[in-house]
């Protein structure tokens, strides 16, 4: 391990990574081995958890790819000297900024999504200049070892690296004296990755969870919403970071809403047989799930199956703050619903949980949608849809307090792994006295009068 981030920081040192064509080789390169081994990377995930190949393309690959296009197309705007104007204290003078890479980059991934997760994160870190010891998620087995098969044998280690493994190989990472983190996960493992990077004052970016609410309000459109908001809470079987997680719903939409989740749950014909459910991902997070389930809240689904860890998708009706749905993130596909009589109180509900990572409102009420989105802290969302949010590269994503510190994405994706080196650029023609000794009354009313606050 430590043989390899010597390796890479050596190689960051000999400036090759800095020159535009290589960064640019890179992403071909990777762009180029995800292409020509779909196959192995479609067959990798449906043995972890019977992912489909039409949800690994639209839900990873498709992703993926738009990043690489995108980084590749816009590369040189981005790295590119920014001048900014200078003040008059300083003349004359230019000023500028000049993006740099940070480094030698270690990346934590999630097992939710192994593909997109994993490499996301490196297609800005590569696009900035920066060299990337990548380490996927143990749990799904097998896209973690095609992932580390494909980049080793195609990669200079110098540049990018995988390296597998679980608690004990990430602890030994996180010992190492790396110039950023990017981390993916929990907030409890969140916290890990702070301390560990604070003990070498490394910058972090940590993209966590926590409980996105939707509000359904009055005036929404509820066959449109309810559409919408099904496919985004069990698509990848609800194991999804923004995935809505709990229905807060006005009282007198209450049972048309339960109604039409049910008949929409129901044309959707969730089912591994038909590549649009996937299996939750171990006995753990099964187990865990299962406990959510109180029978008496169950208003649809509620089924189970250990033996092929399915979870059916399910809806609790009359559920309160405190039930063990609402104890923490749910990540499976276990929808509660709760209704309001005041949406004040809902709000005020929500603000008593942990800032989420999203938020989604359905409604037609332009008040309605200002008050939720300016009430309550989350790191982004929705209105009238949910997830989708994740597909536009120009809206940065990330959380906020429990949820996240920092966003990526697009050219937010370029500035988390940049600094940005600030340069004032001076000729030497000229050079004003007023600052040198002596300090005579005369020079300090010179510099009052250029000082004007
Ligand atoms: P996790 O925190 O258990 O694991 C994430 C990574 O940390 C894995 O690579 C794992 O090997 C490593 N890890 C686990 N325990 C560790 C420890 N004690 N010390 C050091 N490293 C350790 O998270 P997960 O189960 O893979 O993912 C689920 C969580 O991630 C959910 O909370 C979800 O909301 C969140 N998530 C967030 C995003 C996002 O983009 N914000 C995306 C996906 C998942």
């Amino acid at each position: 391990m430590k043989q390899h981030i010597t390796q890479q920081k050596e190689f960051f040192l000999s400036q090759t990574t800095k020159a535009l064509d290589f960064r640019i080789k890179q992403l071909t390169i990777l762009q180029e081995v995800l292409q020509n081994n779909e196959n192995l990377l479609y067959e990798a995930i449906y043995k972890d958890f019977k992912k489909s190949e039409f949800d690994t393309f639209t839900s990873e690959l498709a992703l993926l790819y738009n990043d690489i296009k995108e980084a590749k197309h816009n590369l040189k705007k981005w790295a590119r000297k920014k001048r900014v104007s200078t003040n008059f204290l300083n003349f004359p003078a230019r000023s500028y900024i000049l993006p740099e890479p940070l480094g030698t980059c270690l990346i934590i991934g999630a097992w939710n999504y192994p593909y997109q997760l994993s490499l996301a994160p490196v297609v800005p870190a590569l696009a900035a200049g920066n060299t990337v010891i990548l380490k996927p998620s143990e749990l799904p087995k097998n896209t973690s070892a095609v992932m580390a098969k494909l980049i080793n044998e195609n990669f200079d280690p110098a540049v990018f690296k995988v390296v597998e493994g679980g608690v004990p190989e990430t602890t030994e990472l996180l010992k190492q004296d790396f110039d950023k983190i990017f981390f993916t996960g929990s907030t409890k493992v969140g916290k890990i990755v702070y301390k560990a990077a604070a003990e070498n004052l490394t910058p972090v970016t940590l993209e966590m969870g926590g409980k996105s609410p939707a509000f359904i309000t009055e005036d929404c459109n509820l066959s449109i919403s309810v559409k919408r908001l099904v496919w985004a809470k069990f698509l990848n079987a609800g194991q999804t970071c923004i995935a809505p997680d709990y229905i807060l719903v006005a009282k007198s939409m209450e049972a048309n809403l339960l109604k039409t989740l049910k008949e929409e749950i129901e044309k959707e014909h969730f089912d591994f047989k038909n590549d649009n459910y996937v299996q939750i991902i171990n006995d753990a997070n099964f187990d865990r799930l299962h406990k959510m389930i109180q029978p008496e809240k169950v208003f649809y689904g509620g089924n189970v199956n250990k033996k092929d860890r399915y979870i059916q998708p399910t809806v609790l009706q009359n559920v309160s703050f405190s039930d063990p749905a609402m104890e923490e993130e749910i990540f499976g596909p276990i929808l509660p619903v709760i209704p309001y009589t005041d949406l004040d109180k809902a709000i005020s509900d929500v603000k008593k949980l942990p800032k989420p990572l999203s938020c989604y409102v359905f409604t037609s009420n332009k008040k309605v949608k200002q008050k939720i989105l300016h009430n309550i802290s989350f790191g982004g969302g929705a209105v009238n849809d949910a997830v989708m949010h994740i597909s536009n590269p120009n809206l940065p994503f990330g959380g906020v307090g429990q949820s996240g510190i920092g966003n990526y994405h697009g050219k937010a994706g370029f500035d988390c792994f940049t600094h940005y080196k600030s340069i004032l650029d001076k000729p030497t023609w000229l050079e004003l006295p007023l600052k040198y000794y002596p300090h005579t009354p005369k020079r300090l009313k010179w510099i009052k009068r250029f000082l004007r606050f």
